[in-house]
Order: C-alpha cells, then sequence, then structure tokens
C-alpha cells in the first residue's frame, strides 16, 4: 500500500513541487493550502492531487483538515510542514500584526498541523516529518526579525520532537533553503535581486523548487531513516551552517 503524504502549502511553489516529487515517487499525496482557490484549482487538475484548504495557523482548522485528509486519503506517514510567510520590515517600524502573522504561519503551524498526525505514526511506528525552515532561520536576516525567529524555531522544534520520537521509527528533520525561484522570490525587487542578493550565492542563481522537492523524497523514503534530528542546507554555497 502506498505510504500518505500530506504537504502543507503544497499547491504551489516549494510545496507545489514536493507534493509533485512525492507523487511521482509513489506516494498518495494530498495538499493543502491557504486562500489561492484557482492555483489550487489549477494544481488539482494538473496532477490528480487533492488539495484541501485550511489556515495552518488556527490549530482547529487544521485537526479538521487533517482528519479530512485521513478520511479521505488515509493515515498520514509523511508530513511536510511547508506553508510560510513573509511580512518584513526593520524591526524598529514593525508592527504587530506582522510579528504575529509571521509567527503563528510559520512556527504555531507546526504544533497545529503535526500535533493532531504524531498520534496516528506513534500507533503505525512509522514516520517522517520534514519542515521547510530557511537560510535566514540559521543567519538571521535584516527586515526579516519576524521571519528569522520563526525559521529559527523550526530547528529547535526539529531537534527536540526527533529526539521524542526515534524508537517509533519517526524521523524529523529541517531543510533550509537559501533563495529558490517562487513567487516569495518573486516579490524581492529585480534590482535588489540582481544586484545584492545573486553576487551573495557562489553557485551563481537561484535555486530551483524540484532541488528542495528532491531532498525531501530521499528524508521520506525508507533509506532515510537514520537521519533524525537533522538540518538539511540547501543554498548555493550561500551560508555554512
Ligand atoms: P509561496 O508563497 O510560493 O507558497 C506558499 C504556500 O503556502 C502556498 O501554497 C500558500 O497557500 C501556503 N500558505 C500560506 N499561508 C498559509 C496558511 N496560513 N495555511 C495554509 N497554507 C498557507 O512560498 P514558497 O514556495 O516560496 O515557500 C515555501 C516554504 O519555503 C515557506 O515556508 C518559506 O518560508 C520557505 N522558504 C522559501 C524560500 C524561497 O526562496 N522561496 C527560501 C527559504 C525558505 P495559497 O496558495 O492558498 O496562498
Amino acid at each position: 500500500m502506498a505510504r500518505v503524504a500530506l504537504v502543507t502549502g503544497g499547491t504551489r511553489g516549494i510545496g507545489g513541487a514536493i507534493s509533485k516529487a512525492l507523487q511521482a515517487a509513489g506516494y498518495k499525496v494530498a495538499a493543502n493550502y491557504a486562500g489561492n482557490d484557482e492555483a489550487a484549482a489549477k494544481f488539482k487538475a494538473e496532477t490528480g492531487i487533492p488539495v484541501f484548504k485550511f489556515d495552518v495557523g488556527d490549530f482547529d482548522a487544521s485537526a479538521a483538515g487533517v482528519a479530512a485528509v485521513e478520511g479521505e486519503v488515509g493515515g498520514i506517514d509523511i508530513l511536510v510542514n511547508n506553508a510560510g510567510i513573509t511580512r518584513d520590515g526593520f524591526f524598529h517600524k514593525m508592527t504587530k500584526d506582522q510579528w504575529s502573522a509571521v509567527i503563528r504561519t510559520n512556527l504555531d503551524s507546526l504544533f497545529n498541523v503535526t500535533r493532531p498526525v504524531i498520534d496516528g505514526m506513534r500507533a503505525r511506528s512509522f514516520g517522517r516529518i520534514v519542515v521547510i525552515s530557511s537560510i535566514n532561520g540559521q543567519k538571521g536576516q535584516m527586515g526579516q526579525v519576524n521571519y528569522s525567529a520563526s525559521k529559527a524555531g523550526d530547528i529547535g522544534f526539529v531537534k527536540a520532537l526527533a529526539q521524542e520520537n526515534a524508537n517509533k521509527g519517526i524521523t524529523v528533520n529541517a531543510i533550509c533553503p537559501g533563495y529558490i525561484g517562487t513567487e516569495m522570490v518573486a516579490a524581492i525587487d529585480p534590482e535588489v535581486l540582481k544586484a545584492k542578493i545573486l553576487p551573495q550565492i557562489p553557485v551563481g542563481r537561484l535555486g530551483d523548487p524540484s532541488e528542495i522537492a528532491r531532498a525531501v523524497v530521499f528524508l521520506a523514503s525508507d533509506e532515510g531513516g537514520f537521519i533524525t534530528g537533522s538540518t538539511l542546507t540547501i543554498n548555493g554555497g550561500q551560508y555554512f551552517a
């Protein structure tokens, strides 16, 4: 029986690439999204992957979303906590709303989605949890105190949860992408990208979402079973954690 994977924010960007790569690797995939119905419908039509709309920042909505996935697709064996947002601004100008939106979507979501999933994984003695963190959680990024804090939080979450569940066949790992060519990066001024960001990347280009997706497929596999609590850095040589 094919294992079941849930990818949060799995209908576009890095998450979309992860959903497609897991499907190609033989998993039954469910893709979550927040509100972009058009992108989700297009993704579903193209891939046949069922989509589930719920806000990962809301515990009750996430618990109901996980129950819907488990009812329609099956018990979740692989959870990819990928959904994330930015609300950039210097800290001395940052509003409470900018802070809270990022913490709830990027960090509270780890509790909200993983908590309803973990009991099933423990009962079945198998699980793979991958959290998509960021280079900016490792090194910090000016203008992103909220985002850097949330993404550094991902890494602590992974290290602690990995220890608690290692004896239950469950691995928990973080991936820290550098700059990847998605809509999140398209929001950056192209002149800033060319003049300031690309020169920092020794490989000389943005990463492709598929380059993150392939790493998720490996971590999800049986062969990845001895890798837990780790942080995988995929950033074209920009920063060595
Ligand atoms: P995108 O903005 O392209 O896509 C974000 C996805 O997350 C969408 O599917 C969106 O749903 C979903 N989402 C956002 N908020 C919520 C929510 N509250 N509940 C459920 N789903 C939500 O992002 P990327 O693909 O660029 O980023 C994916 C992850 O990778 C993020 O965690 C990001 O921080 C991280 N990352 C990205 C990097 C990059 O260079 N792009 C670099 C390092 C890390 P909808 O379509 O409905 O809006």
